[in-house]
């Protein structure tokens, strides 16, 4: 087998382990509660977890939860779910907000050095203070406040005394520095806000960049992977855990996935939702990872795909036909072959005994050499496309028409004889013969035919619903478009064929199961599914059939 180059992240952790810098290694994938994952946090998860596994290392999951007023358990419930299905196990479920009463005494330890004070400015103020990349900051009259007052100020922020912005804890770093978040940053605001976790307990909150770090720090995180914008903060990371003098985790960043025909970032994906422009995060065609799953990409399919855009340092816009590739690729492998007809047109096979039937073998993988068989019934009549038959054939058209022999897939070779139309010149039915000697894995009939199409017996057809999807928006990058990403969205991203003809072995359907529509594409079962209505989603096409 062919040996893989190690990405840079690989190579960085395998030189700390060699020299000891570290005995093992612990990552941790950090979302914030605020929304469902996408495939974006999918790249990041099978990065985190991937690179521990490869160096038998382990890997925390640490919710994010520092902002109160954008998180819901609801979505650390399928956060939790997300990660389980793509196949991976965490070592520790763990919460920023435990850290709060730490963190807090992280700040004040601050305090004490002298690193950080309250300040009473607006945050206009403050950010007019700040200056501009090319000017350097100006101090304020509270920069100078002494280590007794801040204490003060800082427990009295704690203890409600003030109101939402009156007051902010900074650090006191560099107001002259060309890096704008070493001036100064903020690192906790009074918010009175109720927070999933700890209720009303706290009226001051962390900022991203105090909390983060620290939380890898508290829990001996050796890699802190994320993405690229995190670059500039990575000083600050450093800053904090070299004057706290604690455990010195590292932060190394990555590009973010982005990709094709839609968007990635929750604050986006949530106006789809909340629009009614899906129907809701695990829209079949929502870049969320369940809006994947319900779509039937394979949790497998979506690791290939992650390693196969590896890990890089520039941004890139990466092509969705790459993942649709991938979930072809596994489905080939894995998905059980069955036989559904769009748009019937009967066929009725005039040589064939009424009211009699039979039942035929049909393999359910042709891939698998092990492959286990269906049965399908055949009748008197059936349905075929109607794309399949043509009036005037023209050459090398090598479906039926009047007087081609066709093979019935797993069934007989038939020959149209004859068809009938009605009053306005539609066909409604074809007439034709089946030559019994040709049945499948026992032709002995000698003839040779070109075309093999799908078929049902019309009498043990089962109903169903189909969702065929397309891509949401309407351009490769919806964001970078001028105006509302919303003004891109493709009017026809969903079809929906509201009865299908499907032999009767899909009737046993189960939510797990994926299937290849001989012809179709593949599909499995939908939610949505009911006692009355089988419903199936199209996962993806059988070839890439996307007009450029
Ligand atoms: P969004 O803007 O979609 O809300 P986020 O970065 O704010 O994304 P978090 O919940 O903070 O979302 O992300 C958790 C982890 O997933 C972070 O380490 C983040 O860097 C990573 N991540 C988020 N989006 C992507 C992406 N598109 N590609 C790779 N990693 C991502
Ligand atoms: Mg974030
Ligand atoms: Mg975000």
């Amino acid at each position: 087998e062919e040996e893989k180059s190690l990405n840079f992240l690989e190579e960085i952790v395998e030189e700390d382990l060699k020299n000891g810098r570290y005995k093992s290694i612990l990552t941790r994938f950090p979302p914030e509660p605020n929304g469902y994952l996408h495939i974006g946090h999918a790249k990041s998860i099978c990065l985190n977890f991937g690179l521990a596994q490869k160096y038998g290392g382990k890997t925390n999951l640490r919710f994010d939860d520092t902002n109160p007023v954008t998180e819901d358990t609801e979505y650390v419930d399928s956060i939790k779910d997300d990660v389980r299905w793509l196949g991976f196990e965490w070592a520790n479920e763990l919460y920023a907000s435990d850290y709060f009463e730490q963190l807090y005494n992280f700040a004040v330890e601050l305090i004490k050095k002298g690193f950080a004070y309250v300040d009473d400015s607006s945050a206009e103020e403050i950010a007019k203070q700040k200056g501009t990349p090319t000017e350097p900051g100006v101090p304020n009259q509270y920069r100078s406040r002494s280590v007794e007052e801040n204490l003060q100020l800082f427990a009295d922020m704690r203890a409600d005394k003030y109101k939402d912005g009156e007051k902010v804890l900074r650090a006191k770093i560099d107001l002259a520095s060309p890096n704008m978040h070493m001036r100064d940053p903020i690192m906790y605001r009074i918010k009175h806000a109720h927070h999933h976790r700890t209720g009303d307990k706290w009226c001051v909150y962390p900022m991203y960049d105090f909390a983060h770090g620290q939380s890898d720090s508290i829990e001996n995180i050796t890699h802190s992977v994320c993405t690229l914008e995190f670059i500039p903060h990575r000083p600050l990371y450093d800053w904090f855990i070299e004057n706290l003098a604690i455990f010195p985790s590292h932060q190394y960043e990555f590009s973010r996935l982005n990709l094709t025909y839609t968007v990635m970032s929750k604050r986006k994906l949530k106006q789809l939702v909340e629009e009614k422009h899906v129907t809701g995060w695990d829209d079949p065609r929502m870049s969320t990872i369940s809006g994947f799953r319900r779509r039937g990409y394979t949790p497998q399919s979506i690791r290939t795909f992650a390693e196969k855009i590896g890990v890089a340092k520039r941004e890139n816009l990466i092509d969705v036909s790459l993942l649709e590739f991938c979930i072809r690729e596994d489905l080939n492998k894995s998905a059980h072959r069955r036989m559904v007809v769009f748009d019937p047109l009967k066929v009725i096979i005039t040589n064939y005994e009424e009211g009699k039937s039979e039942i035929l073998k049909g393999e359910d993988n042709p891939e698998d050499p092990n492959t286990t068989y269906r049965d399908i019934p055949f009748s008197r009549e059936l349905f075929i496309e109607r794309e399949d038959f043509m009036e005037v054939a023209p050459k090398k058209y090598f479906r039926l028409a009047p007087g081609q022999m066709v093979r019935l897939k797993s069934a007989y070779i038939i020959k149209c004889d004859d068809f009938v139309k009605d009053a306005d010149g539609n066909i409604t039915e074809l007439h034709c013969t089946y030559i019994p000697e040709s049945k499948s894995g026992s032709d002995t009939s000698g003839i040779n035919v070109k075309g093999t199409l799908h078929w049902v017996s019309a009498p043990h057809a089962v109903h169903a619903e189909v969702r065929l999807y397309d891509r949401l928006f309407k351009v490769e990058d919806p964001s970078s478009e001028e105006g509302d990403f919303k003004d891109y969205i493709n009017p026809n991203s969903l079809e929906v064929v509201e009865t299908v003809y499907a032999e009767p072995a899909l009737a046993q359907s189960k939510f797990e199961d994926r299937y290849q529509f001989l012809r179709k594409g593949y599909f499995c079962l939908d939610k949505d599914t009911s006692e009355e209505k089988l419903i199936f989603n199209r996962t993806v096409t059988l070839k890439d059939t996307w007009a450029k």
